[in-house]
């Protein structure tokens, strides 16, 4: 298949990276043995952070910045990222041994907490205990024991002023535990996770592949048009038997979540080739708007509240039920995607049919500012559903 494209929802993008995850695990298992010896030798504090994981953090789209990572990543599916994702139904799995396991949370900066929340999953092994670690003169310092953690439980720690904490499981028998929705607060406000206005939406073509590559993706440049790409380009979807077709004029287009219209761009007029040219030189010089006609061609927009917002581009056709007012579900079908405002149209063709999506969050396009791997990661728990 194309390797440039992956699936959130299905196991192709991460069925290719089994060989590279192995590789990870024997550096996880180099690591481990550096932190260790690092504690003997007293070398620099950065091996303490050396783990599963990319560091990613999502900066404001996190309640707070924070990063993290673990001392096991079994598979991507049950990686560190899934203690954080606000789902209850992902989860981090250790790996089977008795060696030590951590998660670490870094917020880059000294910060006040004073409790943290858990869950064990219903299939983990048993936890005999947990320890709630700070740094302190380079040395993790337990502030607190959790001796046969409940399967959900929470725990008062004192006002700490830390910018690291680590969970620390010492594991002495081989054990395989797994936990979900751990969380860090100060006075009841969390200061890590995805609030739960960004999780839980469902792709916005059913069986979709999310572009790997950059230019596809949100914040990719845009030179000719004086700007920069805000959308997400979704081009090819695959069937159960995993046979990749591009779209076509009748490939449905969904609501991603519960909402309402408040634009539907019923009266559009198909671009000529002379809008086109006309629009595209003016664009060379002028940033691109929604203002008027332009490359986005027949649009829906919905707002689904909560300050999130989505717009789809290029459709060939909106759904007769749908106008500015109208609610709708997610999943629900609101029109068929195309290639309206592109080349393709103006030519009378069926190049370049896809659908071009924007996700805004209180009004900014989701991976501004972002890097590639933190938008992909985030994408993960957008697209959660
Ligand atoms: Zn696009």
């Amino acid at each position: 298949m194309n390797q440039s494209y992956f699936s959130l929802l299905n196991k192709i993008y991460f069925g290719q990276k089994i060989i590279h995850y192995f590789t990870i695990g024997i550096l996880v298992s180099f690591f481990i043995s550096c932190s260790l010896n690092a504690r003997s030798n007293n070398k620099p504090i950065k091996n303490y952070f050396k783990g599963s994981e990319e560091e990613i953090h999502f900066g404001r789209l996190s309640p707070i910045d924070f990063k993290f990572r673990s001392s096991s990543c079994t598979s991507t599916y049950n990686c560190t990222h899934n203690l954080f994702d606000s789902n209850r139904s992902t989860e981090w799995i250790s790996k089977v041994s008795s060696e030590p396991e951590w998660v670490l949370v870094d917020f880059s900066s000294k910060r006040l907490m004073n409790r943290l929340e858990w869950e064990i999953s219903e299939n983990s092994a048993k936890i005999e205990e947990f320890q709630i670690q700070v740094l302190f003169h380079e040395e993790w310092q337990t502030i607190r024991t959790i001796a046969s953690p409940p399967g959900i439980g929470s725990v008062n720690f004192g006002n700490i002023d830390a910018s690291t904490l680590r969970i620390y499981f010492p594991k002495s028998k081989e054990s395989q535990f797994s936990l979900k929705n751990l969380r860090i607060l100060l006075n009841n406000s969390i200061l890590t996770g995805i609030p739960q206005r960004l999780t839980g939406y469902t792709l916005p073509i059913p069986n979709v592949l999310i572009p790997e590559d950059e230019y596809s993706l949100p914040g990719a440049p845009r030179k000719y048009r004086n700007g920069i790409h805000k959308g997400l380009d979704l081009f090819q979807v695959i069937n159960k038997e995993g046979n990749i077709s591009v779209m076509n004029f009748n490939t449905p287009a969904v609501a991603i979540n519960d909402g309402e219209i408040v634009r539907a761009d019923i009266d559009y007029s198909p671009m000529t080739l002379r809008d086109f040219t006309e629009i595209s030189e003016y664009n060379k010089s002028h940033p691109v708007t929604y203002v008027n006609k332009d490359f986005g061609g027949r649009q829906i927009w919905i707002d689904h509240k909560n300050g999130v917002m989505s717009s789809y581009n290029h459709l060939s056709a909106i759904s007769s039920h749908i106008k500015v007012g109208t609610k709708v579900r997610k999943g629900e079908i609101i029109g068929k995607v195309g290639n309206s405002g592109l080349k393709g149209e103006a030519n009378g063709t069926a190049e370049q049919i896809h659908l071009h999506i924007e996700i805004w969050i209180d009004g900014e396009f989701l991976g501004n500012d972002m890097k590639l791997s933190e938008m992909k990661k985030f994408l993960q728990y957008f697209f959660s559903e």
